[in-house]
Order: C-alpha cells, then structure tokens, then sequence
C-alpha cells in the first residue's frame, strides 16, 4: 500500500520568481538560521495536512540494484505515438509537434558519465557503490526555448567543474511565449541532454499565474510579491492540473522524452495538484524543503540552495543564506542546488553557485532525482 508523502504545505517560491522564498521558514526540520532573511512566507492556514486521496497512484516499480550500468543505444526514429490520457484527463487540444521524436525512451539513470569527469567525483561514485552514497542534484529551472542560450552556458561550466548530470525543470509552453514543440532545435537540443544523462522534468506549463481580481491580502503576497506571479500551480484545482501535467507529459512523449518527476513553478503545490500528480503516476515531486517520493511515500528532507536575483538586497541575502545552508546541510545524504537562469547574470552569484557545487563533489555523486531515487 503506497502512502502519500506528509507534505509540508507550506507554500515556498523558487527564486526566478524571485522572492525572497529561499529562506528558512518552511523549513520543518530544526534550524537555527543565524543568517536567515526575514520570512515572508505566506503560510495560509488553507493549506493544511490534505486528507489522504481517494485515488491510489499507479504502482510504480522501483530499483534496487545496484546503480544502473550505462547504455548505448543508436539513435533510432521511431513514430509518433498516440496520446495517451490518463483516466480523468481531458484530451489536450494541442496541435501534432513539427518535429518528429528521434530517440526512443530512455530513463537517465541509465546515462552515460562522461571519462572526463574529475578525480574526485570517481572516488565518489567508487564510495557511492559501494552503499555509502552522498549525492548532489543540481537543477536548472526554467528551462525552454526562451532560456536554452543561457542554459548551454550554464550547463558547459558546470561540467567544468565535474557537474555531468543535471536535472533540467522544463517549462512546455514559457510565459506563453511559445510551445517547445514548435521549436525544432529545441527539442533536438533536449533529446540530446537526455542521451547524455541528464534528466527531463517537468516544470509547470507556462510557469505565470496572472493575478485575480478580488485576492486576498495572503494570495497577494503569495502569487505577486513572493513569486512574481510565476505561482502557476499555487491554487489550481486538482481536475486542471491532472489535464494541464497530463498533457505536458505526453508532449514530452512525442520527443521520446519519458517524464518521472514534477516541479511546480516556484514549488507551490496545491493540495489538489498533489493529488493529481499521484493519479498520474508522476513519480516524485520536490519542494524547497525536500524531495517527495510518491512510489514510496517517502520524504527526503533537503532544503534546496536557490538563490534570488531579483534585487540587489535579495542577492546579498542569497550569498549570506545559502553559504550558511550549505554548511548546514553537511551530514544530508542529499544536497540540492537550484539554479534559475538569471544567476548566471550576476558574478557574485555564479561564482558562489560554482564554488559550493564543486566544494560538494568533493565527496558527494552528481545526480539525477530519478537515479537518486532508483526509479526505473
Ligand atoms: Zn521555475
């Protein structure tokens, strides 16, 4: 019988919203937070321990081998394949991709890691095989056509450093500004970053939320000032978000590109989204306060360095936080660092992010969420 992660409900923002939501306050486990920005967490009493949902999800294999060999597979066409809705979805009104897939499905566990890769993260993967795993996942939000520039630069300075599996949080349709699909270079791109072993989640669907007429005080300060309006999935309801994560699954599927995970913009989750992500089979969802396990219903506290760009007070708050995190987070099996493309913007940011990746690989594994949680 699957459980149902305890989720912590307490809403926090990723930081390309921009807010001031890397801070401690969401945070369940004890933390002294010397260093910790003022919270403007929201907090609102609505979102309480959910009920436990009515609809069990899919029975979810999961590994528990060793880790996964790497596999070479030739690249081979296969044809488009028919949507398959989930029960309950509705049927997703977008138009067929230009772009036909090219790869088959691959989970990323199973990827390759590049020969290049720095000494020490050989000894750790030695020692991570050895069962004494420590693991780093680094993420990058906001992924799209509109940021795959930034995003290959990112990506190529950290595999400089020895950062050769990223998850990449993928944004289907950005601020509305145009479908990946319909961005061929885009998805040959993707397809790409797949067969090298990063892994694909998905990561709302337009990543905004327009603001309402008539919010509250407490919505205001949620869905404007702490996420800059990118809470897409702060207050769905649950029908929309089984048909919007629905559909963005199975664009990913056109490519080829087997989803596990989702990773609601600003990681505001609402209780009936949750509940949909489960009916659907995603795998795991993540919070800035850890990694949710739904195959299990385990919970990975974890709270993740992200760092907010959007003014230079929050910048210097970020760097004090997440230098103070890090340290905090020494004795986690699992430490997450979250990147927004603006970061690389900001020298005094980037050059922090750099610095605590390769300080972590000292003796931690570069991974992915799907292979740190052994999914199949
Ligand atoms: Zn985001």
């Amino acid at each position: 019988m699957k459980r149902r992660p305890q989720q912590q409900q307490t809403p926090e923002a990723d930081l390309f919203s921009y807010a001031a939501s890397n801070f401690p306050t969401a945070q369940a486990e004890p933390q002294a937070g010397p260093a910790a920005p003022p919270s403007v967490n929201p907090a609102p009493e609505a979102r309480q321990e959910p009920p436990p949902t009515p609809e069990p999800p899919p029975s979810q294999p999961k590994a528990v081998q060793a880790p996964p060999k790497p596999e070479v597979k030739p690249e081979v066409k296969v044809a488009p394949q028919e949507p398959q809705l989930p029960p309950g979805a509705v049927p997703s009104a977008k138009p067929q991709p230009k772009i036909a897939p090219v790869t088959e499905p691959k989970p990323s566990p199973a990827a390759e890691v590049p020969s290049s890769a720095v000494a020490n993260s050989t000894e750790a993967t030695h020692r991570a095989h050895a069962g004494f795993s420590r693991s780093l996942v680094v993420s990058i939000h906001d992924v799209s056509p509109m940021t795959q520039e930034v995003t290959t630069k990112i990506m190529a300075e950290l595999a400089e450093i020895g950062v050769h599996r990223l998850a990449l949080l993928v944004v289907p349709n950005h601020h509305c500004k145009g479908h990946f699909l319909d961005h061929p270079d885009f998805c040959l791109w993707l397809q790409a970053q797949a067969r090298a072993g990063h892994e694909i989640v998905v990561h709302g669907y337009h990543h905004r939320r327009d603001q309402r007429p008539g919010e509250t005080f407490r919505q205001k300060v949620a869905t404007q000032y702490y996420t800059a309006g990118e809470g897409e999935f702060y207050d769905i309801a649950g029908a929309d978000a089984l048909r919007i994560v629905s559909q963005a699954r199975q664009e990913f599927r056109k490519l080829g590109l087997s989803t596990k995970g989702f990773v609601a913009p600003a990681w505001l989750l609402s209780e009936g989204a949750d509940r949909a992500l489960q009916r659907l089979g995603v795998c795991y969802t993540t919070r800035i306060s850890g990694l949710f396990d739904y195959t299990t219903g385990t919970q990975h506290h974890s709270q993740s360095l992200v760092w907010s760009s959007r003014s230079a007070w929050r910048r210097g708050m970020s760097l004090l936080w997440n230098a103070y995190l890090f340290r905090r987070l020494h004795s986690t099996p699992l430490l997450r660092i979250g990147i927004h493309p603006p970061d690389f913007q900001y020298p005094g940011l980037w050059k922090q992010i750099k610095t605590l990746a390769g300080r972590a690989l000292k003796d931690r594994v570069a991974t992915t969420y799907a292979a740190y949680l052994r999914l199949k």
